[in-house]
């Protein structure tokens, strides 16, 4: 079979991202990467009530953030424009009419109160409710009569045939349902806007879609989506249901409240796409490797259906983080510090606005191996730009300096101001030699003596290497720093 592989993700313009929605664009994005495909964004809209103003741009901010470019859709347009599901309502009414036509459709006048009391008095009478027990009288006129009724403004209902259904799901396995999940679904509402139900098997239809994934809560409702195929004469595409991401704890479905921020908020926390992307995939599918650091061609080529999770995958930001702090590092190595740098402009700190790059550039090819995040550029670099408040019980409560006398701290400052105010050659390597000489003289344990240096010259929980972290401050800060907390010592 060469039919071209099409995918799709069809995302509803609600506003907020998270995790499992974008998930649902990588495993179709990678199916139609890996074929030479066609990879389709299409805009679900057709839930007015749901309906955010600029959600449409967050979904395209976000794939284009991922690298999940789309061949067809919004922006780039297509053989199948439009891909705004409102702007296609002709395209629905035109494959209603085909089904009421062939008696398979019919048009729906009974009031929204007489299906609450359907509903009720089934609850009651503690009998499944299922609309096709109640059809109106129009289930059974002909679709003359019915197409005569198009315009009144009532919804448009499938007319189901219950049977069995059995189907293969590319995750799930070989599915069959009874004829009880068979049901009258609304195709078309009363504003003319076609349900999810309806409007996707067109849609998918249209676009030649050879790959449906979606989440598995669509799974429920295959038995009517297998009847509409089958009703309109068409071919069935694969399915691929996948499974839900799991809350960090417990076994309910990842939502709002469990802690996993939106997709643009890591952005802002300083996630790398890379990162992200290579999380994401592989959250529920694995290569059965020992692989864990996939850049987008490694997914790519090792990314493979079958190998689709078809359990719940527990989400777990630490991992996020863990991956992030891979890809920085791997960015830094494999194409530079600088290349690196090119991607942290919004995380410094303030204090960094009016340094020249090539300080920071410095600043970030000696700490880039500490960072999980890029926004702990913000914490953890501000004594590179500005001179640290000096807080001396950072120094007399540390635990490897408390045993220190204050008379002790202070010729252990002069001595090292003394030896670095004559050293000519300020690289990390002498520097490295002149605070191993330093040590020596001391006579102190090495905690002691680096943790001095380190904290009089940053007053931060941790530092870089400390010979790297003089180098990049450069010796005028380096000894204008280390005098200021021997006066103060001096002076308490
Ligand atoms: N519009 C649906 C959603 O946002 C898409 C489901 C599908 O991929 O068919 O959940």
């Amino acid at each position: 079979n060469m039919k071209k592989t099409i995918t799709r993700f069809a995302p509803s313009p609600t506003g907020y991202i998270h995790i499992g929605n974008v998930r649902s664009a990588i495993y179709p994005y990678l199916i139609a990467r890996q074929n030479h495909g066609t990879f389709i964004l299409r805009i679900e809209d057709t839930d007015q009530a749901r309906y955010v103003e600029g959600a449409t741009e967050l979904i395209e901010d976000t794939l284009n953030w991922l690298g999940l470019e789309w061949d067809e859709g919004p922006i780039v347009g297509g053989p199948n424009a439009p891909y705004f599901q409102t702007e296609r309502k002709a395209h629905y009414l035109e494959w209603a009419k085909k089904l009421i036509l062939a008696g398979r459709a019919y048009i729906d006048p009974t009031p929204s109160d007489q299906i609450d009391q359907y509903r009720a008095a089934d609850q009651a009478n503690k009998v499944p409710y299922l609309y096709r027990n109640h059809r109106p009288t129009t289930a059974t006129k002909t679709p003359a009569e019915n197409l005569a009724m198009l315009d009144l403004g009532h919804p448009i209902r499938f007319k189901t045939i219950p049977k069995d259904y059995q189907w293969h799901d590319e995750v799930m396995g070989d599915l069959k349902t009874g004829p009880e999940v068979c049901d009258d679904i609304i195709l078309i509402k009363k504003d003319g806007l076609p349900t999810y139900n309806f409007a996707h098997i067109i849609d998918d239809t249209e676009m030649g879609v050879t790959h449906i994934a979606r989440g598995v809560e669509y799974l429920s409702s295959m038995p009517n989506y297998l009847a509409l195929y089958e009703a309109l004469n068409i071919d069935r595409p694969l399915f691929l249901s996948l499974p839900h991401i799991l809350a960090p704890t417990g076994n309910k479905k990842l939502g709002k409240r469990d802690g996993a921020k939106s997709v643009t908020e890591y952005r802002d926390d300083g996630i790398l796409p890379e990162a992200m992307l290579n999380y994401l995939a592989c959250l529920g599918w694995n290569d059965g490797t020992e692989q864990e650091i996939y850049d987008k061609d490694e997914l790519i080529s090792a990314f493979s259906i079958d190998r689709i999770q078809n359990s719940g995958a527990r989400f777990d930001e630490v991992k996020i983080y863990w991956y992030n702090g891979q890809w920085i590092r791997k960015i830094a190595t494999e194409q530079g510090t600088e290349a690196l740098y090119a991607r942290t402009a919004d995380f410094w700190p303030t204090s960094a606005n009016s340094e020249p790059d090539e300080y920071k550039i410095q600043v970030l090819s000696i700490i880039y191996d500490r960072l999980k995040t890029l926004s702990d550029l913000k914490t953890m670099t501000d004594y590179f730009f500005v001179d640290p408040i000096i807080n001396l019980d950072l120094i007399k409560d540390n635990k490897f300096l408390k045993k220190l006398s204050e008379s002790e701290l202070i010729s252990l400052l002069t001595l090292t101001i003394e030896r670095l105010n004559d050293v000519s050659d300020w690289s990390e390597q002498n520097l490295q030699n002149e605070l191993n000489e330093l040590l020596q003289k001391s006579g102190k344990k090495p905690a002691e003596f680096f943790s001095l240096i380190r904290l009089a010259v940053s007053f931060a929980p941790f530092s870089p290497a400390l010979h790297q972290t003089l180098s990049v401050l450069g010796q005028n800060r380096v000894l204008a720093r280390l005098n200021a907390v021997r006066t103060a010592l001096a002076n308490s």
